[in-house]
């Protein structure tokens, strides 16, 4: 079967191509899909734009695009088990966190599924009872939707589930090393009856499937996760027709631990906080920021800690994180702890490949930790996106907010003490579109998602995450309406 889901029927790439897909735990292929061009994004525009403004679905009663939301998530959690194993197929993460993942991505479409029919709009008053003035909310039109590799179906979630609840048609363009579980999610949405045209899958590079999705005018909006660097061009692309741009990007998460933080607990989840998932999650908490009197103590500890994680495939009951995604991935973690280590920083563990002839394979990178770190080193400004954490020292509550924030970043962040006030303070000063405190990671698909300064644009998840995929229309009915005169004469003076 081809794997290309175009207007409602399985379509081969136009062009021919193929992509064979490998598990980044032992390079195995683990499939081959087809590999779209620009043609091919071309023709599912076509059919998304034909079933925005020809079809059913973007007047289809919200409750009833909530209800095939709901069939939806009930169809994912029937799959649970066959799903997390091709996702952890695709990314080399263990089994047991993809079907946490693909538990989250059914939170997520039964979330939207049950807000999709709330807050139709609002009446305004506008001081004149002969006026009736109303606010509605109708969908944008058609959205392109490109998500990365890291956490595949759950990205994509985050936008299609907001997406249809809004009454929007979409072309999705997931990460082309990932694609297996989009293809399933097509196969669900096909299932729950969402009418052809409505959703739309394109499997392809960056540059050929998915940049056409920034400069088609019949695009009305391009919803992006991925890398500064891309969102970057992304924006910049879909200026030339001033379409809707939202943007998911990176982060430089700080970890903020003060001398009075419950040291054990602190420290179990500044290991999660940058080690899950070897590293690859935008809100890792890559740079622990720890007040100096506790530094050696903490960091002591946390290399210790790091130096026990078990490496290994997604299958091996016993491996607590997994490979990095790819040897082109693995090569800039290299070269980015390199970099550290020219300008200054000290290696406390980790920095290369493990020694287990069984990890061969794969691209697997040890646990790394690299102390006496500064906010002047690239380290510490760039986003590694892999099992590296940078550790620097403060002293006091300023000093601790100053090097959060000396960042170009703002995505998440985290502070631990038990003194309430002092967390709320430096909860408040933070510039991030999510703070934790004393706690690291948890999200919920009720509560908006996003990041300050260059970590993006816009919310994904929560009310904001539906409004993304919506306009607003301000609708003014003058029921009894009179004749002004304004240029009637009887205004002007003699
Ligand atoms: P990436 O930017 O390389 O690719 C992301 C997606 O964009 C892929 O589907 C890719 O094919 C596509 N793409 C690449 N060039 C394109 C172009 N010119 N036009 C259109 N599409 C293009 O990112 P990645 O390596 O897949 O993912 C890692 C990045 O994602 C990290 O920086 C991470 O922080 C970020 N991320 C952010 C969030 C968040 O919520 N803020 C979540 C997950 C990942």
């Amino acid at each position: 079967m081809p794997e290309l889901f175009i207007d409602g029927a399985w379509t081969s790439a136009r062009g021919g191509s193929r992509r064979t897909i490998r598990c980044p735990a032992d390079g195995r292929s683990v499939g081959e899909v087809d590999e779209a061009g620009r043609e091919d994004t071309e023709a599912a525009v076509a059919a998304a734009a034909n079933a925005f403004h020809q079809g059913p679905w973007p007047t289809t009663p919200s409750r009833e695009r909530g209800d095939l939301l709901l069939r939806v998530a009930d169809l994912l959690a029937r799959d649970r088990t066959e799903i997390a194993r091709m996702e952890s197929l695709d990314t080399g993460k263990r089994l047991v966190e993809s079907e946490y993942d693909v538990d989250d991505v059914v939170s997520v479409f039964r979330h939207y599924g049950r807000v999709a029919a709330e807050d139709a709009g609002r009446v305004v008053d506008t001081g004149n009872p002969g006026v009736v003035s109303r606010i509605v909310h109708e969908p944008i039109g058609v959205c392109g939707l490109i998500t990365p590799w890291n956490y595949p179906l759950l990205q994509v979630s985050w936008k299609v589930a907001p997406c249809l609840a809004a009454g929007n048609t979409f072309v999705l363009k997931p990460s082309e090393i990932t694609p297996h579980s989009a293809i399933h999610l097509m196969k669900v949405l096909k299932e729950a009856g969402l009418p052809a045209g409505v959703g739309n899958l394109v499997l392809g590079t960056g540059p050929e499937a998915g940049a056409p999705l920034s400069t088609d005018p019949r695009v009305d909006l391009v919803s992006f996760t991925g890398g500064l660097e891309t969102g970057r061009r992304i924006m910049a692309a879909a200026s030339a027709s001033v379409k809707k741009v939202a943007l998911e990007l990176g982060g430089k998460n700080p970890n903020i631990v003060f001398a009075d933080a419950e040291f054990d607990v602190a420290l179990d989840f500044a290991l999660t906080a940058v080690f899950l998932h070897s590293g690859q999650v935008c809100s890792a908490g890559a740079r622990l920021v720890v007040e100096e009197s506790v530094h050696d103590e903490f960091v002591d500890a946390l290399v210790d800690g790091a130096r026990r994680i078990r490496l290994g495939g997604p299958f091996d009951e016993k491996a607590e994180t997994g490979p990095l995604t790819s040897a082109q991935h693995h090569d800039k973690v290299e070269a980015y702890v390199a970099a550290g280590l020219a300008e200054g920083a000290v290696l406390r563990c980790g920095g290369r490949r493990p020694d287990d002839p069984g990890l061969a394979e794969g691209f697997y990178y040890l646990p790394t930790v690299l102390d006496r770190c500064t906010g002047d080193m690239s380290v510490t400004q760039e986003e590694s996106f892999g099992p590296v954490l940078t550790v620097e020292t403060f002293r006091g509550e300023d000093e601790a907010v100053a090097i959060a924030n000396d960042s170009v970043y703002g995505l998440a962040g985290a502070v631990w003490t038990q003194d309430a006030g002092k967390a709320e303070r430096v909860a408040a000063r933070l510039r991030m579109g999510t703070v934790w405190i004393n706690d690291y990671h948890p999200y919920v698909p009720q509560a908006e998602w996003g990041g300050y300064k260059q970590s993006g644009i816009g919310r994904e998840l929560g009310r904001a995450g539906l409004d993304e995929y919506r306009e607003t229309k301000h609708v003014w009915h003058n029921i009894r309406p009179t004749a002004q005169g304004w240029f009637s004469g009887r205004n002007s003076t003699p």
